[in-house]
């Protein structure tokens, strides 16, 4: 898909603003050769986590027990990406298992999907003290593996889980309430954000929201093999 370089400049100035505005005035070099790595990565996941090792790159090391570094399809169409660890991730070394994870593997499988198809992940590897908000540093020190991530795996469509996935995926400090109900573009790549299932759990009255974005994807999913079959 061709981008005119007047739209590049647009995306990359708010993307630069988006970072300021969490005061973040700098970036190492691992974050430009990310981005530039999105279409280019040559890795296997299990290569990527290799070079992750015992990542002590953010101070989320010194408090997590496990790296939970993603579980699934390396060769998924549907990704979700979720916040961070929360207690029983941090202990089993593997995302979305604990109650949230259970009512995620619910909404997968209402749609006739299974984990195994997809690959699910967080914005943050390591798990915050007392499952507090990511913070912007912490977030910043693991994006490079992130899109890293996205990159091997290459997916047609993101699910942004939540508040800070969507936010940071689509460089914006919009509000998820605001964000959800439409589809966004990341380098080629449809992002749709919709409710953290941790919400759900406090706020079920969501729910019907997240079905209507969960056959959105499907439909989109959908879309796209009629596609492959034409080509
Ligand atoms: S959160 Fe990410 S950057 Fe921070 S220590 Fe864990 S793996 Fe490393």
């Amino acid at each position: 898909m061709d981008q005119n370089i007047d739209e590049m400049i647009d995306h990359l100035k708010s993307y630069l603003e988006y970072l300021k505005g969490m005061g973040i005035v700098s970036l190492p070099a691992s974050e430009m050769i990310s981005n530039k790595m999105f279409r280019e990565e040559k890795l296997t996941l299990k290569e990527l986590r290799k070079e992750l090792g015992d990542c002590k790159r953010c101070k989320l090391h010194r408090t997590r027990r496990t790296i939970v570094f993603g579980e699934g399809n390396e060769k998924a169409t549907l990704m979700f990406i979720g916040e961070g660890p929360g207690y029983d991730e941090d202990v089993q070394g593997k995302p979305f298992v604990g109650r949230a994870g259970q009512l995620l593997t619910k909404i997968i499988e209402s749609v006739n999907l299974s984990r195994e198809e997809v690959y699910i992940t967080n914005i943050i590897k390591c798990r915050p003290p007392q499952n507090r908000n990511p913070e912007s540093d912490e977030i910043q020190s693991c994006h490079p593996f992130l899109m890293k991530q996205i990159s091997v795996i290459q997916p047609k469509i993101i699910c942004a889980l939540g508040t800070f996935s969507a936010q940071t995926l689509l460089k914006t400090d919009t509000k998820i309430t605001a964000l959800r109900g439409k589809v966004y573009d990341l380098e080629g790549i449809k992002v749709i954000p919709t409710y953290h299932p941790a919400f759900l759990l406090r706020n079920p009255e969501k729910k019907r929201e997240v079905w209507e974005d969960m056959k959105k994807i499907v439909e989109l999913l959908s879309n796209n093999d009629k596609t492959k079959e034409m080509e």
